[in-house]
């Protein structure tokens, strides 16, 4: 598999596009810019076969409605993302606007029990709240890849104190990851790639 990580937004939030020989795209994240995005699709000869969010925190989500538009695909999400995803608390003055939200029906949910085949790639979902209620991990087992969002960073995970967080289930969402295979490479919503064999060694909140 492919897996093209374009940072973009005032928080550099990572999008990353994902596909395999068949030249349709997971677009992981949308992040702040939509033209970067287009951009790169177009550079890699690439259709959008999906959106794939791992949360829908705004700096993750502000582009979604105007890829939607020009490039229309399922959207995947968790439920308990997506109902407060377009609500007033959703929002970072001054960097970021509320989200516009996608004229579109076709959500399908993000959950544990649901394995997605999709453009001739496969990956399974761990659902980790914590940071969010609806927070997942995207896994690829036959890659050892893994798209972590807010989760997991290298050295770091994200924050608990903002609406919808919660430490105690951060906690037991990383427990979750702790148990994956050291070679599995992650990447996540903010910063550089790791592996989880690195962070269970050296991530504090790891430990
Ligand atoms: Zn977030
Ligand atoms: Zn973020």
């Amino acid at each position: 598999m492919n897996n093209l990580p374009i940072p973009t937004g005032a928080y550099q939030e990572m999008c990353y596009l994902v596909w395999s020989s068949e030249k349709k795209a997971l677009i992981f994240d949308p992040g702040s810019d939509a033209e970067i995005i287009f951009q790169a699709l177009e550079e890699q000869g690439l259709e959008v076969a999906a959106y794939v969010l791992t949360h829908t925190h705004y700096d993750h989500i502000n582009a979604l409605a105007d890829l939607y538009d020009k490039a229309p695909a399922p959207i995947l999400v968790h439920s308990k993302d997506w109902e407060w995803a377009f609500s007033e608390r959703n929002q970072g003055a001054p960097y970021y606007p509320l989200p516009r939200k996608p004229e579109t029906d076709d959500i399908q949910w993000l959950e544990t029990s649901k394995d997605w085949n999709i453009a001739d790639l496969h990956f399974q979902v761990l659902e980790t709240p914590g940071h969010t209620p609806g927070g997942c991990c995207l896994l690829f087992p036959e890659d050892n890849v893994m798209i972590t969002g807010d989760t997991l960073f290298k050295g770091s995970c994200g924050r608990t104190d903002l609406p919808g967080g919660n430490p105690r289930i951060m906690k037991d969402s990383l427990n979750k990851l702790k148990q994956l295979p050291d070679e599995i490479q992650i990447f996540p919503g903010h910063g550089e790639d790791s592996t989880i064999g690195i962070e269970r060694a050296t991530n504090f909140f790891m430990q």
